[in-house]
């Protein structure tokens, strides 16, 4: 039977198409001011959604009465208050793996961008003010060889630690919940990287990388006294949320000269407001939110999503469910 589909995010064509081949599909984005009342009229009668970064809470659920299945195309899920999910019994997907490597190279951009002060030094010569050699003050800091801690070794943490271990000759320190053996689950990062409490963890790397889930554990997880644990001169880097991090006290860190630079994918609030002193300090390379965010990738993000959605509502076990 047709069911009644919202969708809050643009699909691309082709997995539009396989959902209107099936279902009643009402496409509403609540974040372009033309389309909000649409979507809260679809809201009404929809049995299902598909979509990502907009905030889906109680509040909200409560005028979605036949909601029985979210299709997330994201891997993270804090959008969701999932303890509202639980109690309504609704069903939520989303879309690990297919955007792990893609999300670990631009991580890798970022570490890469921020020791050799890419950015900063292609700005010069874009802009005409490459008139001699760079001279030491512009110099940057070697990456291979560096000491890389991952705050989250997780599917992502996981394929950053291959890129600097086996491509950059990077000992790699990580800290997260499971105790992971290396010898059986990944024998190639064996000898190469090493669990490590979390404080020995900040007081050991050159370069920090965060790759954790947002949640109430981590929600505001680095703040001064991480910073503070710091090496003076280590680099930073966030490539998971940016509510993770206290903003204020990185500035801090990297006004005080604690921090060499950092590398920013995520903010607190996104897009980032255009008078914070993130957007143009000039120790941080800041990116506009790009993970995953490549061809190849988008699309297997939306074909996974779309694929879920359709088992959901076909009755069948989806590829790819949160555990809540
Ligand atoms: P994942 O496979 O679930 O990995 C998360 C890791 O974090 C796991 O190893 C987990 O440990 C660990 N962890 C969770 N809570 C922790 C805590 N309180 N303390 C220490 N470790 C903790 O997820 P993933 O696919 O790698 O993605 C990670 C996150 O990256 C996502 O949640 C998302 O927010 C973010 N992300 C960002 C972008 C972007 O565009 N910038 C793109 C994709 C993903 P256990 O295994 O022991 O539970």
């Amino acid at each position: 039977m047709k069911k009644k589909v919202l969708v809050f995010r643009e699909l691309p064509p082709d997995q539009l198409a396989r959902l209107t081949a099936v279902h009643a599909v009402t496409v509403a984005n609540p974040r372009l001011p033309e389309q909000a009342a649409a979507f809260r009229a679809a809201l009404r009668d929809a049995d299902a959604m598909i979509g990502s970064s907009y905030a889906i809470d109680a509040a909200l659920l409560a005028s979605a009465p036949r909601l029985k299945v979210i299709s997330s195309i994201s891997v993270g899920v804090d959008n969701y208050e999932l303890r509202a999910l639980a109690a309504r019994g609704i069903m939520l997907c989303h879309t690990p793996g297919v955007l792990t490597e893609t999300t670990a190279d631009t991580l890798f951009s970022l570490i890469m961008a921020s020791s050799r002060r890419l950015i900063e030094l292609a700005n010069l010569v874009r802009e005409g003010r490459w008139q001699r050699n760079i001279g030491e003050d512009l110099f940057g800091w070697d990456v291979h060889g560096k000491t890389l801690g991952i705050l989250g070794f997780g599917r992502i943490g996981q394929a950053l630690a291959r890129r600097a271990a086996l491509g950059f000759g990077m000992p790699v320190l990580y800290h997260n919940l499971r105790t992971i053996d290396l010898a059986t689950e990944l024998p190639e990062l064996l000898g190469k990287a090493t669990h490590t409490p979390f404080d020995e963890l900040l007081q050991r790397a050159d370069i920090v990388a965060v790759v954790l889930p947002l949640s109430s554990e981590t929600r505001g997880l680095i703040g001064a006294r991480e910073f503070g644990l710091m090496k003076p001169g280590a680099i930073f880097v966030n490539g998971a949320r940016g509510a993770i991090v206290q903003e204020a006290a990185l500035l801090q860190a990297l006004d005080s000269g604690r921090l060499r630079a950092a590398g920013l994918d995520v903010f607190a609030t996104e897009p980032l407001p255009l008078d914070s002193p993130l957007r143009t300090h000039p120790k941080v390379t800041a990116l506009p939110h790009i993970g995953s965010a490549t061809i190849e990738t988008r699309h297997a993000m939306a074909v996974l999503a779309t694929s879920n959605l359709l088992q959901a509502l076909a009755g069948e076990r989806p590829a790819a469910t949160v555990d809540f």
